[in-house]
């Protein structure tokens, strides 16, 4: 045996002896930068779960992280052992990628401190969650475009691209991205600002692929002073009357100002619409409640609130819940889904629980120059839908995940490919390709360059090309 073979046999060796333990008691020293816990801990349950309670995974090792060196420490720690590596930030992935089996599960949830670089401009740790970011931008008459959720991570939702009631006005949360700091595969510091490539990748392509993101800098917008909604709904419609409302919600978007969101929505068998809109373009507002009035039931307004309390209304429920919500298609208009419509409403209207949602996108994030700067390979979609579904008991929950893969199926048949990053669904089968689109093997050479060894990875990372 070589000499450089010896070495790496005995190093192997030692360290799947150090790993016994692990499986058991001991862990590794926890200082003032990371803390360990094994399965033996006390808040070993707490700390692995996530916000949908429906995924329940075990990792061997959990790594508090207080900074970038505690991040480091655990990074070079799992490369010791060779452990694979998810990341949790703010532990809201819908699939639980931010969690893996028999892996070192890197918690940076303590990492939430934003620091002003000047009026216009914040550097933030990944653990921020969204309620907090607009807690501190916005009674200083600033805001970047999140998500609506408010214990939703930045990092997460950055990493994989992150839309909302504003991003038709200021662009996707990963387009306001100027700068990130990473732990790679081989456990280094890396600064974006020295590889533009490596924040192109992080704009819509960093989930979990090449290493740890432990710092995000972010160009804020003057936020706007006021937010209306307007919400429509229609109960117990039939299949003919759900078309009818969303063909002509399609056709009504196709003239909303950058300034305005919507959504329309099937919860069983209730269609719902919601309107918001922070600008003063109040004519084609007017003429999109007025298209829209007649073929539903129930209208309400809620107008000019301000911006902050605007937002709570969708800030959503804030404690674990047990659900399933996947990316159903990005769209270029109705006709995408012209021919698959009945058939996914039959299954919606008839499975309570379940909700089928298509929301806007175009405005600015269609902009040439975002294309270019990002690995978001969605921008020529102005339309992106979900389909979701929630239950009290995992019993209940059993029906209506065949169902939802059924609606899934149909999706799939209608030759839909393209699919949301953040809302991932386990069953998409070519989920790279679905997710990056032609900048995949860009993103693929980015892994090989950051985690060769593919230290970071959960059930649908970008493997190595
Ligand atoms: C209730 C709810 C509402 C939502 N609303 C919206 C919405 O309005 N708009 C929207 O765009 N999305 C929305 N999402 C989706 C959300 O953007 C994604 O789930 C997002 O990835 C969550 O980020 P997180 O940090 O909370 O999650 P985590 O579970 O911590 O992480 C999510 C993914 O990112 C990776 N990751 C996390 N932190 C890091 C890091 N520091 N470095 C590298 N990789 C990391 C993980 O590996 C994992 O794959 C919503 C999700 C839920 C559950």
């Amino acid at each position: 045996m070589k000499r450089n073979e010896f070495i790496k046999t005995s190093l192997l060796g030692a360290a799947a002896c150090l790993l016994q333990p692990l499986r058991g008691k001991a862990a590794p020293l926890s200082n003032k930068n990371v803390a360990y816990y094994t399965p033996m801990s006390d808040d070993y349950n707490s700390l692995r779960a996530g916000f949908n309670s429906r995924i329940n995974k075990h990792p061997l090792l959990i790594a508090v992280c207080e900074n970038t060196l505690g991040v480091q420490q655990a990074v070079q720690y799992a490369n010791l052992f060779q452990l694979p590596v998810s990341i949790k930030s703010g532990g809201h992935c819908m699939e639980g990628f931010s969690c893996g089996e028999q892996s070192m599960q890197i918690i940076v949830s303590p990492m939430k401190k934003i620091n002003w670089i000047d009026k216009n401009n914040i550097k933030v740790g990944p653990g921020c969650l969204l309620h907090e970011l607009y807690e501190a931008l916005l009674p200083r008459k600033k805001i970047l475009p999140g998500g609506s959720c408010a214990t939703v991570g930045i990092g997460g939702l950055t990493l994989g691209g992150g839309y909302g009631l504003l991003s038709r006005q200021y662009g996707l949360t990963c387009d306001n991205l100027t700068a990130v700091k990473m732990i790679d595969g081989k456990g280094k510091l890396i600064d974006s600002v020295q590889d533009p490539a490596l924040l192109w990748a992080c704009k819509g392509g960093g989930n979990g692929n090449f290493g740890a993101v432990t710092e995000l800098s972010f160009r804020l917008h003057d936020s706007p002073a006021l937010m209306s909604s307007y919400r429509f709904r229609a109960k117990k419609i039939n299949i003919a009357r759900g078309r009818q409302i969303l063909s002509a919600w399609f056709e009504a978007c196709q003239h909303l100002p950058k300034q305005a969101f919507s959504a329309c929505l099937f919860n069983g068998n209730n269609a719902y619409i919601l309107l918001t809109h922070t600008g003063t373009a109040l004519a084609s507002i007017n003429t999109f409640i007025t298209q829209m009035k007649p073929l539903l039931d129930t209208f309400t307004a809620n107008r000019n609130q301000e911006l902050s309390l605007a937002l709570k209304n969708y800030y959503g429920q804030p404690h674990p819940v047990l659900f399933k919500n996947a990316s159903a298609g990005l769209y270029k208009s109705f006709m995408d889904i012209d021919a698959c419509l009945d058939d996914i409403l039959g299954i919606v209207f008839n499975s309570k629980g379940m909700i089928y949602q298509v929301n806007t996108l175009g405005g600015v994030i269609q902009d040439a120059d975002a294309e270019s700067h990002s690995a978001f390979p969605h921008r020529a979609y102005p339309y992106f839908s979900e389909l979701q579904t929630y239950w009290d008991t995992p019993k209940a929950g059993e029906l209506l995940m065949e169902q939802f893969q059924e609606v899934q199926q149909i999706i799939a048949k209608a030759g839909i490919e393209a699919q949301y990053r953040n809302y991932p669904d386990i069953h998409f089968e070519h989920f790279e390709e679905k997710y990056y689109g032609q900048n995949l093997k860009k993103l693929q050479d980015i892994k090989q360059q950051y985690d060769p060894e593919n230290r970071f990875r959960h059930e649908q990372s970008i493997r190595v090309s």
